[in-house]
């Protein structure tokens, strides 16, 4: 690895956007869990093309897949208990958020997490780890995000996101609304 590489570690919803992530600046990391879920037998055939990309960028080292430290993966628990997301994250979910602080931790240089996810972006908010979305186009446009306090429950204005809640001071989150 090259001293500046940026990392970008990448969710199964970033792939299956059909990106072509061999065109981002850096190293892109996974976590085995998440590959999994793109081959999952039920999408193979739909997937087929992304697959073909993700194994070229594995062969060429752009894509690396790695398993995440065990101690990582108990902060996430620790850490996703806290914000209230830990029912909402799967286990691979999990895992990845663990690699993107491992890797973070371990390399001096930037760390960036790309995922759709909101409980992810929570966790990593608290994390302070960088955080985009890459939505399909149109996606974004179609979620409508409630912000609530995640300690009482109160539902406040879309603008208050990142605000204090009035009544018990917890720092505010978003979802999307059903
Ligand atoms: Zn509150």
């Amino acid at each position: 690895m090259k001293k500046k590489d940026d990392i970008y570690i990448l969710d199964a919803n970033i792939f299956l956007t059909g990106i072509d992530f061999s065109l981002f600046k850096g190293i892109a990391y996974t976590t085995p869990s998440i590959i999994d879920e793109i081959r999952d037998h039920r999408y193979r055939e739909k997937n087929r093309n992304i697959l073909n990309k993700i194994n070229a960028a594995i062969e060429t080292n752009k894509l690396r897949v790695k398993h995440p430290e065990n101690k990582y993966i108990e902060k996430i628990i620790i850490v996703s208990k806290k914000t209230g997301d830990f029912k909402a994250l799967s286990k691979a979910d999990k895992e990845l958020i663990a690699l993107t602080l491992e890797l973070t931790r371990k390399f001096n240089r930037k760390v960036t997490m790309f995922s759709n996810d909101y409980s992810i972006e929570n966790v990593c908010s608290e994390l302070s780890v960088p955080f985009l979305p890459l939505y399909k186009e149109g996606i974004e446009s179609k979620i409508t995000w409630q912000v609530y306090c995640p300690q009482c429950g109160k539902i406040h204005n879309v603008e208050d996101l990142n605000r204090l809640c009035e009544i018990c001071g917890s720092k505010l989150k978003r979802r999307p609304k059903k």
